[in-house]
């Protein structure tokens, strides 16, 4: 198989190929022929991978590459490839590199000048935006957000004047905790969306405003189940003289405490990029509420 627009025929393809988050049925043509027709399919978990490759009727041998022996292992691939040989990338589910191994491999055969080609297909973040009901003209993957509680919490206060929809992965076992910090640094009147079981038997889409959101998945255990996407809607600058985000208010009171209002207001304008009016406006009501 050369890959299209191809320049050397005589070393293989690396292809990217997408596999299902739950129902089988999303696999696509063009995926089944490729791992069908390819010599080896470098997977993530040979054993679960060999069960898929069953159902499918495909005999193609698989390799291990995972996120242990990625980095390391990569040149074994690359010996095929270079070899003339096609391979293929899965992972356990969904698009490889997306919260899974492959950007090394990826990496490393772009760099060898080995043409990688993506055969695209289900991938949860993607599924669960196009049917969440949120603004999805511009978004932030965060992918899994940290384990630890103080971690986590100092993610989420970075993103709170994140105006685009944010997405993130969470594990069953920590999406109350999760949906409990969010709620705490977004607050309780933001929208968010529970995406669970994708394209599988117990599917739900749940939207509400973060502190509903919570109220009920920690009423009903079934929603601490499965896998799941959490998608919250971005920040909204408030109308008026609260449309300052904390970091030109905090510009503000620092130059409001070196220099003239008028020309503390100028400079923050310059530094910040919003309106000098409004800094104006918002460093007369600071001395007031200061005298
Ligand atoms: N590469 C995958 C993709 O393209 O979406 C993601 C792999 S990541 C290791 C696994 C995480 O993806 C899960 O913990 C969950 O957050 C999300 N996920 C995968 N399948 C899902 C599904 N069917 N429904 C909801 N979320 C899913």
């Amino acid at each position: 198989m050369t890959a299209p627009g191809a320049l050397n025929s005589s070393v293989g393809t690396l292809f990217v190929v997408a596999t299902p988050i739950g129902n089988l049925d999303d696999i696509s043509a063009r995926a089944l022929r490729v791992l069908r027709e390819v010599s080896l399919i470098a997977a993530e978990d040979t054993r679960h991978s060999a069960r898929l490759m069953q159902h499918f009727g495909i005999s193609t041998p698989l390799a291990a590459c995972h996120e242990h022996n990625e980095r390391d292992q990569g040149g074994r691939f690359l010996a095929r490839l270079e070899a003339g040989e096609d391979v293929a990338l899965i992972s356990d589910a969904g698009t490889p590199l997306i919260s899974d191994p492959g950007f090394h491999l990826v990496r490393q055969a772009r760099a060898a000048g080995v043409p990688v080609v993506p055969v695209p297909g289900a991938c949860a973040l993607i599924a669960a935006l196009s049917a969440a009901g949120l603004p999805s003209d511009r978004f932030v993957f965060e992918g899994f957000l940290p384990a630890k509680a103080a971690a986590r919490r100092g993610r989420l206060a970075l993103l709170k004047e994140e105006s685009r929809t944010l997405i993130f992965y969470e594990a069953p076992h920590r999406i109350l905790e999760c949906i409990e910090d969010m709620e705490a640094a977004f607050g309780g009147d933001r929208q968010a969306v529970l995406a669970r079981e994708l394209t599988k038997t117990f599917e739900t889409l749940k939207g509400l405003p973060l502190a509903e959101l919570r109220a009920w998945v920690a009423a009903d255990s079934n929603q601490q189940r499965g896998e799941c996407v959490v998608l919250v809607e971005g920040w909204q600058a408030p109308e008026g003289d609260e449309a300052l985000s904390a970091e030109a208010l905090r510009v503000l009171d620092l130059l409001l405490a070196e220099l003239p209002l008028k020309r503390a207001a100028a400079v923050a304008a310059e530094i910040t990029g919003v309106r000098k009016n409004l800094l104006y406006q918002a460093a007369l009501e600071r001395r007031q509420g200061a005298d």
